[in-house]
C-alpha cells in the first residue's frame, strides 16, 4: 500500500484538520495515532474499519462531539470523502511490512 496522505477521516469523511487544507497525515501515521474522530468517534488503529462505518451509519450518524456538528450538515455529502477500502489498505500494509 502506498503511504497516502489524508485530510479526512477515512471512515466518515470528516475533515481532520478543521478545514485547513495545508495539513495532512500519512496512512500509517493516522492508523497508529490512536486519535479519535470528533465526528464518527472511531479510534484510529482500533476501530477504524468499514464495519465501524456501517454501524455508525446504521445508528444515524451520531457525532462523538455533537457541539462540533455544523448547523447544515449532510452526512452523505461528507461520506464522499471517506475511503471504502481503508481497512483492507492498512491491513495489507501491516502484513507486507512484517513478512
Ligand atoms: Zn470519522
Amino acid at each position: 500500500m502506498d503511504e497516502r496522505l489524508h485530510q479526512y477521516c477515512p471512515i466518515c469523511g470528516y475533515h481532520l484538520f478543521g478545514g485547513d487544507s495545508t495539513k495532512a497525515i500519512g496512512s500509517m501515521c493516522l492508523h497508529v495515532s490512536y486519535d479519535i474522530c470528533e465526528c464518527c468517534g472511531c479510534e484510529f488503529g482500533l476501530d477504524d474499519t468499514p464495519e465501524y462505518r456501517a454501524e455508525w451509519i446504521a445508528n444515524g450518524f451520531e457525532w462523538l462531539y455533537p457541539d462540533k456538528k455544523p448547523a447544515a450538515w449532510d452526512p452523505y455529502e461528507q461520506l464522499k470523502n471517506c475511503e471504502p477500502d481503508w481497512n483492507k489498505g492498512w491491513q495489507d500494509y501491516v502484513h507486507k511490512s512484517t513478512d
